[in-house]
């Protein structure tokens, strides 16, 4: 039985500043199962952003909920970990270091351990990430995809339940961004402790390639709902030579450009 861990019901959300209001996201509706790997794609300004921040709890809903494993959220939980685009690791803090510090003040709300277990762990994770003899540099000494490979330790070494990232491989070159890719597959946690992803990204193919299913927005709201039935471990070259991989990648193509063509058809009528 599919166990539901995120509910999304009835969301809304309207930005106001300076007596203007903006609807980012109009009745949204959405239950993501435990183990669940799923993509958010659709095109910039859509409200993916605003609906992964209030998954994570830093922003709050207009109205509707975000129930968690059956509780409504009101906040950030340790069973969520989150990974940006822009790395957001402190500056004054070592690679070990950056991870350490969220595993340490991360298991105060669970059970707490010791700052020399947190470097333990931080260590671990680092090299899980391909990153031994890099422990001690700032992230100022690394580079981008090294930067957002202690990110994803840093989330992953607080064990979360649910990962939620925006566009983590976004500022990354393709072939980097691949690696990431594969290893963030391969650091998921597998059968019952499988964790639950949702990943936010406007790369069409990196959500075919990750995703179990893919959520397509239009603006303020979800438009379609794909399933991706390609078998896991996935192995890039058998995955692009899939017909299904193909097939939809061309469905989601077609999607994104009417997409455009129907808001850019919408602005010209309105004006
Ligand atoms: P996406 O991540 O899909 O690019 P966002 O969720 O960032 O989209 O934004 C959705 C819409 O909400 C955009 O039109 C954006 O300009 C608007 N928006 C986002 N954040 C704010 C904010 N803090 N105040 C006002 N409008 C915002
Ligand atoms: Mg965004």
């Amino acid at each position: 039985m599919p166990k539901p861990v995120i509910e999304i019901k009835n969301l809304n959300m309207i930005y106001e500043s300076e007596g203007t209001h903006y609807e980012a996201l109009h009745d949204v509706n959405l239950t993501i199962n435990k183990g669940e790997f799923v993509c958010i794609v659709g095109s910039s300004g859509c409200g993916k952003s605003t609906l992964l921040s209030i998954l994570m709890g830093l922003n709050r809903a207009s109205s509707g909920t975000v129930i968690i494993n059956g509780a409504e959220s009101t906040g950030p939980g340790v069973e969520r970990a989150v990974v940006f685009q822009n790395y957001s690791l402190f500056p004054w803090m070592t690679a070990r270091e950056n991870i350490a510090f969220a595993v340490y003040q991360n298991s105060k709300k669970r059970q707490k351990i010791s700052k020399k277990e947190a470097l333990s762990i931080a260590q671990k994770f680092l090299e899980k990430v391909e990153l031994s003899g890099f422990e001690d540099k700032l992230p100022g000494a690394l580079s981008g995809g090294m930067q957002q490979r202690v990110a994803i330790a840093r989330a992953l070494a607080c064990s979360p339940e649910i990962l939620l990232m925006d566009e983590p491989f976004g500022a990354l070159d393709a072939k980097i961004r691949e690696n990431l890719q594969e290893l963030l597959l391969s650091l998921l946690k597998k059968d019952t402790e499988k964790n639950t992803v949702v990943f936010v990204t406007h790369d069409l193919s990196e959500a075919v390639f990750l995703a179990d299913r893919i959520i397509f927005m239009l603006p303020k709201r979800i438009h379609k709902i794909i399933d991706v039935h390609i078998p896991r471990p996935r192995i890039r070259a058998d995955v692009l030579n899939s017909e299904e991989y193909k097939e939809i990648n061309e469905t989601l193509k077609n999607l994104f450009y009417d997409g455009i063509h129907n808001t850019i058809n919408g602005e010209r009528e309105a004006i």
